[in-house]
């Protein structure tokens, strides 16, 4: 039995715990941190617990008695880490990228020790301007001019909640003051972005109150890339039936295929009919930090507002994303209220951040960029970043050259779509043969494949759906990943597919 009183702490005084204890504990949880960044690998990258596994191995109810930090950590051991999905893992290629960097985790640790809240200059002056510092040094190197104004949120959902609620300001229809249900006429407005286009859209149409309804998913090509002849014929339809087209959210790089928008022919068409134009480069906007990628950047300074997410392949911790908008001064007019308590007299000069957008309170995020910033400098941004594209051209490299899996999507930037598509029934495909029961079974394998391939721990990928094909999505972004990773990602991936098939086959066609 453990002596329950060994974990408890001895000392109950009042205020925080000793400073020794701190500074103990503090070095080991760097040691900890070092230990498991160096060893990453030893962990199953997909978590492998079940559903309720985590909970109910901890008690219910919080200690009556303060414990000590050996037996939280014991317990962290015990029974977070087997509950972690190591996105830090050099074998994470699901999804998209949130990998950290050593910088990234000092900042986080120093900004918890400094505790800023930054709602006003005043409350944190050098929260408010490493903030305005921190953005123009990104501005600058994706490339965008230094009209756009800058502004850290969580993630990048809330940056386009922020964005779509400034295109609504921009109406100057007084639904700030008045709501949307107060007027005369019920004139829906109308949201436009593609099929491709990522869930946070459609959210941030419910939570302002467009509704669902009013997004219109236009129609893509075969690049994935809306169509902007779709686009000119969904506004001129919305016209002819009275609604008020007001924004259009354009994607640079889908988190399904990374595809891009034809950002210039659709920047034409916003002007033409006065609608505020957002672009959504959260996922894809980074990599136009590498000077040979600025083709992905063309008509991204006409836009109205641009969202980019350096915690997606910027090396940056969870969470943030980098806001850029041409009208502060809309945003400002959409959100600001100033309660008496909160006025202050520090002038223009003095950026209030808290009037430019929902949250009051405001963590110093900045930081963390500040420093890996600094750290990698600009050439070591552009290297590393440059590392994780030329890995996923070697990779679609190999894809191409294998005759068993096939691209599926254009490769823009550091994500492969593929799936695995057996000699035999491409030539049957080909000649037309059974194509629709093949087809059937290709989505199938693939996804047990994609299954297989998750289990082993070794590497873990996820899927999207192309013109009704099972897609295997193989994303790179990854600081820690090396060619080492994709080919074992590879061979992986070749072995498995080889096995299920031949145990599939059989019972399916
Ligand atoms: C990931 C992603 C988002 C959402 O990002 P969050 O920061 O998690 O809200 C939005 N758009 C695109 C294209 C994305 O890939």
């Amino acid at each position: 039995m453990v002596n329950k009183k060994a974990t408890e702490l001895k000392e109950q005084k009042l205020g925080d715990i000793d400073v020794k204890l701190f500074k103990k504990h503090g070095y080991e949880l760097i040691d900890w941190i070092a230990e498991y960044l160096s060893n990453i690998e030893k962990y199953p990258v997909l978590s492998q617990v079940k559903p309720g596994d985590i909970k109910n191995n901890l008690p219910k109810s919080p200690p009556e008695k303060g414990e000590s930090m050996e037996k939280i950590m014991e317990d962290f051991n015990k029974y977070i880490v087997p509950g972690l999905t190591h996105w830090n893992h050099p074998g994470y290629f699901a999804y998209f990228s949130c990998t950290s960097s050593y910088p990234g985790i000092l900042a986080e640790l120093l900004t918890a020790g400094i505790n800023q809240q930054g709602m006003l200059w005043r409350t944190s002056p050098a929260l408010t301007e490493v903030e305005e510092v921190t953005l123009a040094w990104l501005r600058e190197l994706i490339g965008l001019k230094d009209d756009f104004f800058g502004i850290i949120y969580d993630t990048a959902s809330i940056s386009t909640l922020h964005a779509i609620a400034t295109a609504r300001e921009a109406l100057n229809l007084k639904i700030k003051e008045e709501g949307m249900i107060n007027k005369k006429e019920l004139m829906p407005l109308k949201l436009y972005t593609s099929e491709q286009t990522h869930s946070s859209i459609e959210k941030a149409a419910i939570t302002l109150g467009i509704g669902q309804k009013n997004v219109r998913k236009v129609a893509v090509d075969d690049a994935f890339q809306m169509d902007p002849k779709a686009l000119i014929n969904c506004i001129e339809e919305d016209i002819k039936s009275d609604c008020i087209p007001f924004c259009v959210v354009a994607t640079a790089g889908t988190t399904s295929t990374t595809s891009i928008d034809p950002i210039p022919e659709i920047a034409e068409i916003c002007k033409k009919y006065k609608l505020w134009l957002h672009l959504d480069a959260a996922y894809l906007g980074i990599a136009a930090i590498v000077p040979e990628m600025k083709h992905i950047t063309v008509g991204w300074n006409e836009v109205d507002s641009f969202v980019v997410n350096p915690h997606k392949g910027l090396f940056t911790p969870m969470d943030l994303s980098a806001f850029y908008c041409k009208k502060p001064e809309l945003l400002k007019k959409a959100f600001s209220l100033v309660p008496e308590y909160l006025k202050t007299d520090t002038g223009d000069e003095a950026k209030n951040l808290y009037d430019y957008g929902i949250q009051l309170g405001r963590r110093f995020r900045a930081l963390k960029l500040w420093f890996i910033m600094r750290t990698f400098g600009k050439e070591g941004l552009i290297n590393r970043i440059r590392e994780t594209i030329n890995l996923a051209k070697t990779f679609a490299k190999w894809v191409e050259e294998s005759e068993k899996f096939y691209i599926l999507a254009p490769v823009t930037t550091s994500l492969v779509c593929f799936r695995y598509l057996p000699k035999d029934l491409k030539e049957k495909i080909e000649r037309n043969e059974n194509v629709e029961a093949i087809e059937e079974y290709l989505n199938k394998l693939n996804e047990e494949i994609m299954n297989a391939v998750n289990a082993t721990g070794k590497v873990f990928i996820s899927h999207t759906k192309l013109h009704g094909r099972f897609t295997l999505r193989l994303a790179i972004a990854n600081l820690r990943t090396t060619e080492r990773h994709i080919k074992d990602a590879w061979e992986t991936l070749n072995q498995l597919a080889l096995k299920i098939d031949k145990e599939l086959r059989s019972t399916f066609i």
